[in-house]
C-alpha cells in the first residue's frame, strides 16, 4: 500500500512510545524505519491490531496524539493516515488537540452517580490536589456501588480511577460460590489462588478432554451473563467444530452499561478465576491465543488481570506446554479507551483488529468468522467464571441452583437509592423484593418510587413490583430485562425524566454512527424529550425505526428504559409524560 503521510513529525519521546509498543511483542516484529528497507509494508500491515496499544501510549506519555504522532504511526504500522486519524478519534480517550492542562479529569455524571451530586466527588479530588485539573463529565465508569468516581489522566503517569467512600461503609460484595475468594483472598497472589481451589478445574479439565468439558458446560444448563443469555455450551461446541482453522477465545471485559460493576469486581478481586477460567475455554475449544479486552475506565482491573497472566506465565500456566499438557496457549491483555459500543463482540473484535468500534452486521457469527476473520469464542467475564464451579461441581449440582430455565447464581449491581450499594450473588429465581430486602431496603426508608433493571439498554418497573421474579423465564413474562444484572433504585424524591433525559444523551453520545436509524434516531430522542409537549405519534415513528432498522443492541434498545417508564405509568413530564 502506497502511503502518503503528512509533514508533521513525532518528538522523540513519541517515538519512543511507539518503539515501546512494537518493539514488546517480539523481535519478529517489523521496526519504526524498517518498514521500508525490508520490504516490510506486509509485515507492518499485518500488525495494524497494535494501532489501539499505540495510541494509548502516545496518549500517556504526551497527553494526547498528535499529528506527528499520528503520521508515524500510521507508516510504522502501515495504516493509512486518515483510517489511523479514524480510529483514534473513536474513541473518548484519546485527545486530538494538545491539552490546557497536563491533568484531565473525567468526573461521572450518569443515572447512578447524579442522584447524589458531586459534592462528595469533589472532595475527594480536592484531596488528591486535583482543584486545577481540567474536568469534563463522563458517562458512568462502573463504580455506582461506591456513589461517585473519577478517572484521572495525567501525562507521563498511568491512568487512574478515584472513588468515593460510599456512606459510611465499602460497598458491599455479598458472595456465593463465584465470588468465594472476594475480599478474603490476596488478589494477586498465586499461592493464595491456588490453595482456595485455584487450577483444579484446569486440572479437571485437562484430565477429561475437551469434549467432556464442553459436554458438562452444555449440561449445566450454563447461559451467558452479558445480556443475550445464549446458551453457553452451544457456542463453545460451534467453535469447537470448525476443524483444521486456528482458532481464539476473547474474554468481553469492556462492561460499560450504567449501573454495571460485576465484572470489574471480578476482575479486581479474584483476577485468577477469569485466567484460568478463559485457560479452560482454550483447551476446550482449541484454541492458541485468548485475549481480555478490559474497558480503558478500568485501571486497577487492569493491573490485577496484569499480574495474574504475568504469575500464570512465571508458573507455566499459560505459554510453551501448559501445566505439562503439551498445549501451547496465551492471553493478551487489551485496553479499551472510552466507547461503550466495544461491548458489543463484533465491535470489540474490530477495536482488537485495529478498526473503528464499529459492530459488523450478522451473520457470520464470530464462531465461524470472528476476530481476524478467525473462529472466535467470545463470553462475558462472568459467564466464564462460572465455568471452574461447573467443573468442579459437576453440571447436576450447578443445575440444581436457581430455576428451570436459569441454572445456578447470578451477580446483581445494587445501586442508586439503596441502603447498602454493593454486588450481591444469589441464585436466579430470588423475588425482586428478596432481593433489595438483602441489601437492606431503601435508602433512608423513604418509599421506592421505581427500580430500573438491566441498565440503559434495561426496563423500569414500578416500585410496587417486587414479586418479579429473577431469571430469564420470570424477566419474560414480565415483560423486563435483566440485562447486566444492573438494580438501581430510585425513591420518591427523583425527577425521571432528568434520568431519561441523561439515557438519551447516553446513547446518543455512544453510537458508532455507522447508520442512520441510530445516529439521527438517538439525537432525535433526546430533542424529543426536551419539548414542551408530547407528540406520541413521533416518539412511535422513531421507536419503530430504531428498533427496526438498526444494526444492533445499541440502537435497537435506546427507547426501552423510556417506553417502559411509560408502560409503567411513572411521573414524568414535558415531552415524556
Ligand atoms: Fe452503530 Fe447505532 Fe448502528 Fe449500532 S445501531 S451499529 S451503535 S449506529
Amino acid at each position: 500500500m502506497d502511503l502518503h503521510v503528512g509533514p508533521d513529525l513525532a518528538n522523540d519521546a513519541e517515538r519512543a512510545a511507539v518503539e515501546r509498543v512494537i518493539a514488546a511483542v517480539g523481535p519478529s516484529v517489523v521496526t519504526v524505519g524498517e518498514r521500508l528497507t525490508l520490504g516490510g509494508p506486509h509485515r507492518a500491515a499485518a500488525r495494524r491490531h497494535l494501532l489501539l496499544p499505540a495510541l494509548h501510549a502516545l496518549q500517556q506519555a504526551a497527553g494526547w496524539v498528535s499529528p506527528g504522532a499520528l503520521n508515524l504511526l500510521a507508516d510504522a504500522l502501515g495504516v493509512p493516515p486518515a483510517e489511523a486519524y479514524g480510529v483514534a478519534s473513536f474513541y473518548d480517550l484519546f485527545a486530538l488537540e494538545r491539552p490546557a492542562n497536563p491533568t484531565v479529569v473525567r468526573v461521572c455524571d450518569d443515572i447512578a452517580c447524579r442522584l447524589f451530586g458531586t459534592a462528595a466527588i469533589d472532595a475527594v479530588l480536592t484531596d488528591a490536589g486535583l482543584d486545577d485539573a481540567t474536568r469534563h463529565p463522563s458517562p458512568c465508569l462502573g463504580v455506582c456501588d461506591h456513589g461517585g468516581g473519577a478517572l484521572v489522566q495525567r501525562v507521563g503517569e498511568a491512568t487512574t480511577c478515584l472513588r468515593v467512600a460510599a456512606g459510611a461503609a465499602t460497598p458491599v460484595v455479598e458472595a456465593g460460590p463465584l465470588l468465594a475468594r472476594a475480599r478474603g483472598v490476596h488478589p494477586t497472589s498465586l499461592d493464595a489462588y491456588r490453595s482456595t481451589g485455584g487450577y483444579g478445574a484446569l486440572a479437571v479439565a485437562m484430565e477429561r478432554g475437551a469434549d467432556a468439558v464442553i459436554e458438562a458446560v452444555t449440561a449445566s444448563g450454563l447461559r451467558g451473563r452479558g445480556g443475550a443469555a445464549f446458551p453457553t455450551g452451544v457456542k463453545w461446541r460451534a467453535v469447537a467444530d470448525q476443524h483444521g482453522r486456528a482458532r481464539h477465545v476473547v474474554a468481553n471485559a469492556d462492561e460499560s452499561e450504567p449501573g454495571t460493576f460485576k465484572d470489574r469486581t471480578i476482575m479486581e478481586e479474584d483476577p485468577f478465576a477469569l485466567v484460568e477460567s478463559l485457560t479452560i475455554a482454550g483447551f476446550a475449544v482449541g484454541a492458541a491465543k485468548g485475549w481480555i479486552y478490559v474497558r480503558g475506565d478500568y485501571p486497577r482491573a487492569q493491573d490485577r488481570v496484569g499480574a495474574a497472566l504475568a504469575a500464570a506465565r512465571a508458573a507455566s500456566l499459560l505459554g510453551h506446554d501448559v501445566a505439562g499438557s503439551g498445549w501451547s496457549f496465551d492471553i493478551e491483555l487489551r485496553s479499551g479507551a472510552g466507547a461503550y459500543i466495544c461491548g458489543e463482540e463484533t465491535a470489540l473484535l474490530n477495536s482488537i483488529e485495529g478498526y473503528r468500534g464499529e459492530p459488523r452486521n450478522k451473520p457470520p457469527f464470530p464462531t465461524t468468522h470472528g476476530l481476524f476473520g478467525l473462529p472466535t469464542l467470545v463470553n462475558n467475564v462472568e459467564t466464564l467464571v462460572n465455568v471452574p464451579h461447573v467443573l468442579l461441581a459437576g453440571p447436576d449440582a450447578y443445575r440444581a441452583v436457581g430455576t428451570t430455565e436459569s441454572s445456578g447464581t447470578r451477580l446483581f449491581c445494587l445501586s442508586g437509592h439503596v441502603a447498602r450499594p454493593g454486588l450481591y450473588e444469589l441464585p436466579f429465581g430470588v423475588t425482586l423484593g428478596a432481593l433489595i430486602e438483602r441489601a437492606g431496603g431503601v435508602r433512608d426508608a423513604r418509599p421506592l418510587q421505581a427500580v430500573l433493571l438491566g441498565g440503559a439498554a434495561g426496563t423500569f418497573v414500578r416500585g410496587d413490583r417486587l414479586d418479579i421474579e429473577l431469571s430469564f423465564e420470570g424477566a419474560r413474562a414480565a415483560g423486563v430485562s435483566l440485562g447486566s444484572g444492573v438494580v438501581m433504585l430510585f425513591d420518591d424524591t427523583v425527577d425521571l425524566t432528568d434520568t431519561l433525559a441523561r439515557m438519551a444523551r447516553f446513547f446518543r453520545d455512544e453510537s458508532c454512527g455507522q447508520c442512520v436509524p441510530c445516529r439521527v434516531g438517538t439525537q432525535r430522542v433526546v430533542e424529543w424529550l426536551q419539548a414542551p409537549t408530547a407528540d406520541a405519534a413521533l416518539l412511535d415513528d422513531l421507536d419503530a425505526v430504531l428498533r427496526d432498522a438498526s444494526i444492533c443492541g445499541l440502537g435497537q434498545t435506546a427507547t426501552s428504559a423510556l417506553r417502559s417508564a411509560q408502560r409503567a405509568g411513572l411521573r414524568i413530564r414535558g415531552g415524556a409524560s
